[in-house]
C-alpha cells in the first residue's frame, strides 16, 4: 500500500515560547531566523521575541530551480503560520479593526551586510490604517509608519527586485526629496516635526510619484505586499551587490538565502519608545563591559542609517559627539536592567560575543536580534583569551576564534582612524603592505636614502620597483607604486618586511620629469610634500596623519594567546631571514629557525658597496683564476654574514640557500661603475662591454641561474660551503650551536645534488681538517621549485637530507604564468571564476598541491624521515599552512612579519585535523 507522503515543511514559527526550530538550523532557517528561534523557544533563555516565521532557504532553492515560481503547499503553510501570529498577537493581517502588522526580513546562513533591506510596516493600507489609528490612538505616528512602508517598499520590492528601471532618479531619492521639500517649506529641523496632515498628503503624494516613475500602483492587498515583500527578499539574493559581496567572502551561490516574517513591534510610538543596537563587549577593544546605542521615539533603521545622533544605553558608551543624551539606563531604568540581563544570559548561552537588536514600544522590551558580533583583531584576541580564562570557553575555542589575518591589525601601526574619517580619499590601489604611513613624496630610490638619511621621514612613489631600489625602499616610511599586483616586486619586498605599501595605484599619475604627481581628483602632489598611506585598505591621503602605534609585547592577551597556539601547533614555523635584524625580528615573533637565508641579498641595500663590487669582479671574469681571486674576496663577506645569522638563531637550523639569481642580474650599466672594474680588472672597456654582453639572456628566469651556476662554476658552489662551514667551525669551537642547512637553489636532477654533493664533502674534509673537529654539524638538501625535480622526488631524496618546497617558482612552472605579469590576466581569470584565487597568494590545493604531496611521499618512500618544508610567500598564508600541516611537512617559512599569523593557522589546522606525526622543527 502506497504510504501518503508528508508535505515538505517549508515554513518555521517562532513565538509565544514556542518555536519550530533552533540555532543550529543556520543552514536550513539562516543565521537571523535560527537565532530567533533560539530566542523565542529555549525555555532557558524565556526572551521576549515578537512571533513570527521563517521561510528556509530550501524555498530559495527551489524559486532558482523553478524559474522563479515556489512550491505549491507554500502558500497554505504561510497561510498557517500567519494564523499562529494572529493568535498570539490577537491581531488580525489585513484586519481594518485590529490589524497585525509584519516586517519581511532577510536572513542567509552568513550574514551579509547591506545585501538586502528589509520591508517594515508590511500590512498597512487605506483601510487597516483606521485600525492602526485607534489601537495607538495616534494618526501621526499611524502615517508615519505608513509612508515608510511605501518608500522602503517602492525602492526595495518595486524599483530593485522587480528590475524595474526609474524614469529619472531612482525612486528613493525621489521621495526623499518629497519629504526634504515638507521640511525646506516649513522650516521643519527633524522628521519628527511634520504633523499628521503633512504626512496624509505625503503618503497621496508618494504613491502618485511611484506611479509616475516606475509606471505601477503601490499595492494596496495586505497579502499583495506580504508575497511582494518575501519574493524581494529571494530575489536580492542574486542582485550585483550579494553576488558581489559573496565572491569576495568566498560564500558559496547555492546556499540560498531565508526569509523571515515578524509582527510589527513600534519603538517610534513616543517618548516611552526607543530602538537600540548593542554589543555584549566593546568590539571596537574587547573589554568586556556591555555596549551599545538607540534612539528614543524611532524605528529600527534609524539607528544603522544615522539619521539622528544615537544615545549611549549605558555611560561607558558615550563618546565626544553622545555625550550630551541621557543613556538607556537613566531614561527607562527598570527596562535598562531587563535588557543588561539578557544581554548576559545571551552571552552566556551562546559563549560568544553576541550583537543585538532590541526595541521598547510603550515600556515593554522586545529583542529583535542576536547574532555572533563582528570585532577587530585587537577585540578578537582579547575576547578570546579572557572568555578562556573565565573558563566561557577551552583552548581550542580561544584559538579558533581569532582569524590568522586578523593579528596583522595587532602587529602593525595604523593610521589614526578618527582622522580617516575626516579627510578625502585622494587615490585607491591595492592594499599590498598593511598597517599605516606617513611621509614626504620622493620619486627615487637615491632620494630616498639621501632624504633618510637628513632625517625626513619619505615614501618612495614609483611605476614599479626592482632589486636595485631596494635600499630606498628599505629607508622609506612606505612605499606606493601605480603598476604591478600583489605579487609584485614592491609587494613582496615591503609584506618581508611589514612595511607598509600600495601597489597598482592607477589612480595617479607619476611626471617623473616634473617630479610631481596627478591624482585623478585632480590633487597635484611635488616631491617633499607630505603624503599618508593605509596600506591595510589601499587608500592615499593628501597629508600629514597621525599614526597610532602597537607594541606586541605589551599586549598579554597576545601572549596569552600565543602561548595556547604553541601547545596545540603541530608543525613548525620558520622565518625568511637573511640579515641578523631580521633575524631578531623573527625570534621575537616566535621564529624556530630559518626556514629561507637567501645568500645574494647581502649585494643589495646598506653595505652592499663593497661585497657587490667583489661579485661583479666574479661574474665579468674570464678564467678561472681571475674568478677565484675575486671569489677569495668576496669569501670574508659571506662568512661572516652567515656566522652573524647563525649566531643569532642559537643552534636553531638556518637553510643557507647557494647564490640563486642569474649572474647579469648584477652587472652595472652605468659607465663610471664600468670603468672602475675594467680598471681593477686590468682589461679594456671594449672587452669588459663584450664580456657584459655575452651574459645576455633571452629568458633570464629559466636561464643560466641556481645550481647550474654552480654546476659551471663550481668554485662559487665551493666558495660558499667553505664561507658555511668555517662560519659554523667557529661557533662550534667558541661552545655556541650553529645549524646550517646548506640548500642547492634550482634542482630538476639528481644528477646536479651529486654533483654539488662531491664539492660539499670535500670542502667538509678540508674545513674538518683545518679546524681541528671531527663532526660541522649541517644538513644538505635541495628546494624543489621545477615540477621535474617534485617528479623525482623519490631519486632526489637519494642525495638530499631535506626538501623545501620553493612555491613561488613551483607555481611559476607548472601554471605556465609568469609571476611578473600575472598583472595583464590573471584579475581576467578571477572575476571569470576561471581561477577562484590567486595561485601566487594561497597554493593551489588540487593542483600544484598536488605535485607538493606527490613529492612529499615519494620523498619520504628513500627516506622516511626525509624532512621537508616550505619557503616563500604561500608560507605566510593561513589556508597554505593549514594544507602543509594536513599533508605532513615539518615546517613552514615565511616572513618574519608573519610568523604570528602562521603559528596561529598551524595551531587551527591541528585543531580541524590533528596528526599523530609531530613535525621536526
Ligand atoms: P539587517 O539584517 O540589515 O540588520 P533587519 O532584518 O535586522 O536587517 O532589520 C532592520 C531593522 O528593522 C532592524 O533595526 C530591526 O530591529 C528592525 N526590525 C525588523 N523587524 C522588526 C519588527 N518586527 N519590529 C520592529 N522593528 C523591526
Ligand atoms: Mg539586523
Ligand atoms: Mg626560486
Amino acid at each position: 500500500m502506497a504510504t501518503v507522503k508528508k508535505a515538505m515543511k517549508y515554513v518555521y514559527s517562532f513565538g509565544g515560547g514556542k518555536a519550530d526550530g533552533n540555532e543550529s538550523m543556520k543552514n536550513l532557517l539562516g543565521g537571523k531566523g535560527a537565532n530567533l528561534a533560539e530566542m523565542a523557544g529555549n525555555p532557558k533563555l524565556k526572551l521576549p521575541v515578537p512571533p513570527g516565521f521563517t521561510l528556509t532557504t530550501e524555498v530559495c532553492t527551489y524559486y532558482y530551480a523553478n524559474k522563479r515560481t515556489y512550491p505549491k503547499v507554500l502558500d497554505a503553510q504561510v497561510k498557517e503560520a500567519l494564523g499562529k501570529m494572529e493568535k498570539i498577537t490577537g491581531k488580525k493581517f489585513g484586519d481594518a479593526k485590529n490589524p497585525l502588522l509584519v516586517s519581511v526580513r532577510s536572513g542567509a546562513r552568513k550574514s551579509m551586510p547591506g545585501m538586502m533591506e528589509t520591508v517594515l510596516n508590511v500590512g498597512l493600507n487605506e483601510k487597516t490604517i483606521e485600525g492602526l489609528i485607534a489601537q495607538s490612538g495616534d494618526a501621526r505616528f499611524a502615517y508615519d509608519a505608513y509612508r515608510r512602508l511605501i518608500m522602503m517598499y517602492a525602492d526595495v520590492v518595486m524599483e530593485k527586485a522587480a528590475g524595474i528601471e526609474p524614469k529619472g532618479k531612482g525612486i528613493r531619492k525621489q521621495l526623499d526629496e518629497k519629504l526634504e521639500a515638507i521640511k525646506h517649506k516649513n522650516k521643519y529641523a527633524s522628521d519628527t516635526d511634520l504633523t499628521v496632515d503633512d504626512l496624509k498628503a505625503l503618503v497621496a503624494d508618494y504613491k502618485k510619484t511611484i506611479k509616475k516613475v516606475l509606471g505601477v500602483d503601490f499595492p494596496d492587498d495586505p497579502m499583495k505586499q506580504l508575497w511582494g515583500g518575501m519574493s524581494a527578499v529571494f530575489a536580492s539574493w542574486n542582485g550585483k551587490r550579494a553576488i558581489e559581496y559573496r565572491r569576495i567572502e568566498k560564500i558559496p551561490d547555492e546556499w540560498g538565502t531565508a526569509v523571515n516574517v515578524q509582527a510589527m513591534v513600534f519603538g517610534n510610538m513616543g517618548a516611552d519608545c526607543c530602538t537600540g543596537v548593542a554589543f555584549t563587549r566593546n568590539p571596537g577593544n574587547g573589554e568586556n563591559m556591555f555596549y551599545g546605542e538607540y534612539l528614543v521615539n524611532a524605528q529600527g533603521e534609524d539607528v544603522v542609517a544615522g539619521i539622528r545622533t544615537p544615545a549611549p544605553i549605558n555611560a561607558y558608551s558615550k563618546n565626544a559627539q553622545s555625550e550630551q543624551f541621557d543613556t538607556l539606563e537613566k531614561l527607562m531604568p527598570v527596562q535598562y536592567k531587563e535588557l543588561d540581563a539578557i544581554q548576559q544570559r545571551l552571552e552566556k548561552h551562546y559563549k560568544d560575543m553576541q550583537d543585538i537588536e532590541f526595541t521598547i514600544e510603550k515600556g515593554k522590551l522586545y529583542m529583535l536580534q542576536c547574532r555572533v558580533g563582528k570585532r577587530n583583531g585587537v577585540a578578537a584576541v582579547r575576547m578570546a583569551t579572557e572568555m578562556y580564562k573565565s573558563k566561557m570557553i577551552d583552548a581550542k575555542t580561544a584559538i579558533m576564534r581569532v582569524g590568522p589575518n586578523q593579528l596583522v591589525e595587532l602587529l602593525l601601526p595604523m593610521l589614526d582612524p578618527k582622522e580617516e574619517l575626516l579627510k578625502p580619499i585622494i587615490a585607491k590601489g591595492l592594499p599590498a603592505g598593511p598597517g599605516g604611513a606617513k611621509g614626504r613624496v620622493v620619486f627615487t630610490s637615491e632620494d630616498a636614502v639621501a632624504w633618510a638619511a637628513k632625517g625626513e621621514k619619505v615614501i618612495l612613489v614609483r611605476e614599479e620597483t626592482s632589486p636595485e631600489d631596494v635600499d630606498g625602499m628599505h629607508k622609506a616610511q612606505a612605499i606606493l607604486t601605480t603598476k604591478g599586483g600583489m605579487t609584485s616586486h614592491a609587494a613582496l619586498v615591503a609584506r618581508g618586511w611589514g612595511k607598509c605599501c600600495i601597489v597598482g595605484c592607477g589612480d595617479i599619475e607619476i611626471h617623473t620629469d616634473s617630479k610631481i604627481f596627478k591624482a585623478k581628483n585632480g590633487e597635484v602632489i611635488k616631491e617633499g610634500d607630505w603624503i599618508s598611506l593605509n596600506g591595510t585598505k589601499g587608500l592615499v591621503y593628501e597629508g600629514s596623519m597621525p599614526l597610532v602605534d602597537i607594541d606586541i609585547e605589551k599586549n598579554q592577551s597576545y601572549k596569552d594567546l600565543m602561548k595556547l597556539v604553541d601547545q596545540v601547533k603541530q608543525i613548525g614555523v620558520r622565518a625568511n631571514a637573511e640579515t641578523p635584524e631580521d633575524a631578531n625580528v623573527a625570534f621575537k615573533f616566535g621564529a624556530e629557525g630559518i626556514g629561507l637565508f637567501r645568500t645574494e641579498h647581502m649585494f643589495y641595500g646598506e653595505g652592499s658597496e663593497e661585497p657587490l663590487f667583489q661579485l661583479r669582479k666574479m661574474i665579468v671574469s674570464k678564467t678561472e683564476k681571475e674568478r677565484r681571486a675575486a671569489l677569495n674576496d668576496l669569501f670574508k663577506y659571506v662568512k661572516k654574514d652567515v656566522k652573524n645569522t647563525l649566531n643569532v638563531m642559537k643552534g636553531h637550523p638556518v637553510t643557507i640557500r647557494l647564490l640563486d639569481p642569474p649572474l647579469h642580474e648584477f652587472v652595472p650599466h652605468d659607465k663610471e661603475k664600468l670603468a672602475h672594474l675594467s680598471k681593477e680588472l686590468g682589461i679594456s672597456m671594449s672587452v669588459l662591454r663584450r664580456r657584459v654582453l655575452a651574459l645576455h639572456e633571452n629568458n633570464p628566469m629559466l636561464g643560466h641561474r641556481g645550481v647550474r651556476l654552480g654546476i659551471s662554476y663550481p668554485e662559487i658552489t665551493e666558495m660558499q660551503i667553505r664561507a658555511i662551514f668555517e662560519a659554523t667551525a667557529e661557533l662550534t669551537k667558541q661552545g655556541k650551536k650553529a645549524l646550517p642547512e646548506i640548500m642547492i637553489p634550482v634542482t630538476c636532477t639528481v644528477n646536479e645534488l651529486y654533483h654539488q654533493r662531491k664539492i660539499v664533502d670535500q670542502v667538509y674534509k678540508e674545513v674538518c681538517e683545518k679546524t681541528d673537529l671531527k663532526k660541522i654539524p649541517y644538513l644538505f638538501g635541495t628546494m624543489i621549485e621545477i615540477p621535474r625535480a617534485a617528479l623525482k622526488a623519490k631519486e632526489m631524496a637519494e642525495a638530499a637530507d631535506f626538501f623545501s618546497f620553493g612555491t613561488n617558482d613551483l607555481t611559476q612552472m607548472s601554471f605556465g604564468f609568469s609571476r611578473d605579469d600575472i598583472g595583464g590576466f590573471l584579475p581576467n581569470y578571477l572575476d571569470q571564476k576561471i581561477l577562484l584565487d590567486d595561485p601566487f597568494q594561497t597554493i593551489d590545493q588540487d593542483g600544484i598541491g598536488e605535485l607538493i604531496k606527490f613529492g612529499t611521499e615519494r620523498g619520504r618512500i628513500t627516506k622516511p624521515n626525509l624532512k621537508v618544508g616550505i619557503c616563500g610567500e604561500h608560507g605566510g598564508d593561513p589556508e597554505s599552512v593549514k594544507f602543509c600541516h594536513r599533508i605532513g611537512m615539518n615546517y613552514v617559512s615565511c616572513s618574519p612579519f608573519r610568523v604570528p599569523i602562521a603559528r596561529l593557522a598551524a595551531a587551527q589546522a591541528a585543531i580541524e585535523s590533528p596528526r599523530k606525526v609531530t613535525g621536526k622543527k
